[in-house]
């Protein structure tokens, strides 16, 4: 019995078998594509040196003008 999945970058139906070195892609082109896509684009981390808008430490306060 094998279990036949989509391969997740082309949607083909691909077997999910220790004979399929790249499950659950089709190819290894697929499993390529798929781990660039995650190392790029799709699940890239926030820059680090954003403006803190929100949830951040909040901008220095003025002093207090005693005029
Ligand atoms: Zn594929």
């Amino acid at each position: 019995m094998v279990t036949v999945v989509d391969c997740p970058t082309c949607g083909r139906k691909t077997e999910f078998a220790a004979s399929n070195r790249w499950r659950p892609f089709c190819s290894e082109r697929c499993k390529l594509i798929d781990l660039g896509a995650w190392a790029t684009e799709q699940y890239s981390i926030p820059a680090q040196d954003q403006e803190p808008d929100d949830g951040g430490d909040p901008p220095p306060a003025r002093p207090p003008r005693n005029d």
